[in-house]
């Protein structure tokens, strides 16, 4: 099963995937979390793409294509989730020619739709765990036990350099420009499935499940 999670920055995608990864076995391939790797190893790749991430701006159509052909084969488990690509009509061609080599196609994409007001407030609160990347919230989504994270007993946490405000409101215009426009694409596809995501965590992990369950 091929699923893609489409929303902006602060939706709850990155979240919702963790939970699909450790509790269903989802492959989780996100091209942010792959850049970010690239940046913290100083990797060519990463010293090129550092200064744009911060920036809150788009890296090239060419080079997300590229990771994402190299990752693809990962997808021997129950399902592969794509989180964060394609954000570009661009790469969302690129993808339907990539997996129509392969004899693929994309079975649903998830549309978290949420008002922008709520998104400051979850992106200012959010933290990572500094081993694993696990996905947490200062309101919503606390660790377990304090200080250290539920995944791998990290007890080390990080904020990402481009959570702030100032970041988040031109995130959310590149957003708008360039990736809302998937929203129509995959709907004349008759493949959008839209999920309400300024809900509570397990409500929206419920919808989610429901989604999956019904492939
Ligand atoms: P994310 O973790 O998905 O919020 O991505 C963090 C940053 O990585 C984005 O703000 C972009 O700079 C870059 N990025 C991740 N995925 C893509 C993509 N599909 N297309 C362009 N840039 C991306």
């Amino acid at each position: 099963m091929i699923l893609v999670f489409l929303g902006p920055p602060g939706c709850g995608k990155g979240t919702q995937s963790q939970f699909l990864r450790q509790e269903y076995g989802f492959s989780h391939l996100s091209t942010g979390d792959m850049l970010r790797t690239e940046v913290e190893s100083k990797s060519d790749l990463g010293l090129k793409v550092s200064e744009t991430m911060k920036a809150g701006l788009y890296v090239s159509d060419e080079i997300i294509l590229d990771i994402i052909k190299k990752n693809l084969d990962q997808s021997q488990t129950r399902g592969v989730l794509f989180d964060g690509f394609p954000r570009t009509l661009v790469q969302a061609q690129g993808f339907e020619n990539v997996l129509e080599s392969q004899g693929k196609k994309i079975d649903f994409v998830v549309y978290f739709s949420i008002p922008d007001a709520v998104l400051v407030e979850r992106i200012i609160g959010r933290f990572n765990c500094a081993k694993c990347g696990c996905v947490y919230h200062e309101k919503n989504n606390k660790p377990r036990v304090e200080g250290i994270c539920d995944t791998c007993g990290g007890n080390r946490f990080v904020r990402r350099e481009d959570d702030t405000e100032e970041s988040l409101q031109k995130r959310l215009r590149i957003y708008y420009e360039n990736t809302y426009p998937l929203i129509d694409f995959y709907k004349n596809k008759e493949i959008l499935i839209e999920i309400d995501s300024s809900q509570s965590l397990d409500r929206v992990k419920e919808r989610v499940l429901s989604v999956i369950n019904s492939v």
